[in-house]
């Protein structure tokens, strides 16, 4: 027996300019230390051939399996605001695409896997930390119902990579809807290759947006379906205080799955203009400001589509502006629905917004923990004296004067205490990947070889909107001393 993936690749027939073919390099002891079984089992593949040594060695990229077409992807991108021509997969390498079980074409790619032609300086090698982060965190963000990347096993290598110190090596496997990013666009736009442009974009009409394909405007229907996706995904993180970290325009993804967890979390203490990642000294990529980076990211994405608009400049910068100004709209009636689901709404009134702003600002005032108030507010909807939101406040009065306002707002709508709480259950996470249970893991691992944390943390995050009271103190904010302030770029 041999562990078969059942490969239909489509973006390796694409023009050579596209990619680089290139093959993991192979490692000295590949051990695989998590499979996600659910998810092989959803790409048609058989957890139980993935779990041999066989199966391991393929996971780790020393084995690339029959079928297979290893390549490194073609991308530019703006890193902070400045345009870089040539990035690329520099250490990552797609095996190949299968079609689901659900149908729809999945990228499998290695992370981690070895150098490629895109690796610049790099060693084209993932330390464990990261791998065990982007693993948690990714599926954490599929649990909470948010479009992301999946995670399908996390390898270590037997090798160490040089960082700042020696740490163990690791491979990711990562499945995407597709790897294609802003950044791909641009890498053809800055070279003025409109033939690439346009075979790229039918490339992704057909597999993402597939209602495109007879439209009158088809380059601008995939703007303004990106447009719609970027503005509902980041609404999706603002909701649950994720803070991606690093939203350069090469990890902004075409089909609006959130890619690339690097030095990204989730905000205990609600904090507009929190910043987690060590390099984002300017807090360009600040919690609040999400939504405003993600429109910049489209807009260069518009940029990149002009010639497909139009021969005529003038107007295909007119018609770009027309379809990038839909983003605030779509992205406020996003996160303002989400809002009102957050604590209770059914309907909507006037006031209703301001009434959830004055939230968020005494929230902002007092420090209180972001998932946890929310959480406890629907324990307060079912039972008026349930006190734990109130309690993350440091000054309770503040929210007392709040909810008084909210009793006489969710009084003039029929459903029950009991039906406002299990909508507000639904919607309001207990457990989130809280950033020191993440650290903790990965120190317990890395220094320890422990995966029993590991293993803990990811059973719990996959049932994010129940108690399971068996693990409540994983719902617990850090203590001042548990506290992570800055969360390392990991590569
Ligand atoms: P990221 O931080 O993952 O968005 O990566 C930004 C760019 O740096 C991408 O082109 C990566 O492929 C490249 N890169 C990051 N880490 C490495 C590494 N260890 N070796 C080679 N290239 C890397
Ligand atoms: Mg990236």
């Amino acid at each position: 027996m041999t562990v078969h993936f059942p490969f239909q690749n489509s973006y390796s027939a694409l023009p050579d300019s596209f990619f680089a073919r290139v093959a993991p390099t192979p490692v000295a002891a590949p051990r695989l230390i998590k499979l996600n079984r659910p998810l092989a089992r959803q790409l048609g593949l058989d957890p139980d051939m993935l779990e041999t040594p066989e199966g391991a060695e393929i996971l780790a990229g020393k084995t690339v399996p029959a079928g297979a077409d290893p390549i490194a992807m073609a991308y530019a991108g703006h890193q902070f605001g400045n345009f870089v021509p040539q990035l690329g997969d520099g250490r990552a390498i797609l095996l190949g695409e299968v079609i689901d079980r659900g149908g729809l074409r999945r990228d499998i790619q290695l992370k981690g896997s070895g150098p490629t032609p895109f690796s610049r300086r790099g060693d084209g090698r993932a330390a464990l930390g990261p791998v065990l982060r982007e693993y948690i965190v990714s599926e954490a963000m599929f649990a909470l119902g948010i479009p992301t990347t999946r995670s399908l096993a996390a390898v270590v290598t037997g090798e160490h990579v040089i960082r700042e110190t020696a740490l163990p090596g690791a491979v990711l496997t990562r499945v995407a809807s597709s790897h294609i990013r802003v950044g791909t666009f641009q890498f053809f736009a800055v070279r003025r290759d409109t033939d690439a442009i346009r075979r790229l974009a039918d490339h992704v009409i057909a597999r993402h947006y597939p209602d495109l394909l007879h439209a009158e405007r088809p380059y601008h229907g995939l703007l303004a379906a990106v447009v719609a996706r970027q503005a509902n995904l980041v609404a999706r993180w603002l909701l649950v205080g994720f803070i991606h970290g690093v939203m350069n325009t090469d990890n902004s993804s075409i089909s609006g799955e959130t890619i690339d967890y690097g030095p990204c979390a989730f905000m205990d203490a609600y904090n507009p203009s929190q910043v987690f990642s060590s390099i984002d000294e300017m807090g360009r990529y600040a919690y609040a400001n999400q939504p405003r980076i993600a429109l910049w990211n489209l807009t260069r994405l518009a940029e990149c589509l002009l010639p497909l608009f139009s021969d005529d400049q003038e107007k295909a910068v007119a018609e770009a502006h027309d379809i990038l100004g839909a983003f605030a709209e779509t992205f406020s009636d996003a996160y303002q629905a989400g809002l009102r689901q957050k604590i209770g709404l059914f309907t909507t009134r006037e006031g209703d917004e301001p009434l959830i702003q004055d939230l968020l600002d005494a929230m902002a005032k007092n420090q209180a923990d972001f998932t946890l108030t929310f959480r406890k507010l629907g324990d307060a909807a079912g039972d008026p004296a349930a006190d734990d939101a109130r309690a993350q406040f440091m000054d309770p009065a503040a929210f007392d004067e709040w909810a008084k306002r909210w009793h006489e707002r969710t009084a003039l709508e029929p459903q029950s205490a009991a039906e406002r709480q299990a909508a507000m259950h639904a919607v309001n996470p207990m457990f989130i990947p809280r950033n020191h249970r993440v650290e903790a893991v990965i120190q317990a691992a890395v220094n320890d070889d422990d995966y029993a944390p590991f293993e803990e943390l990811v059973k719990v995050l996959a049932k994010p909107f129940e108690d399971q009271p068996d693990y409540a103190a994983y719902a617990d904010p850090p203590l001042p001393d548990q506290r992570v302030l800055q969360t390392f770029c990991g590569t």
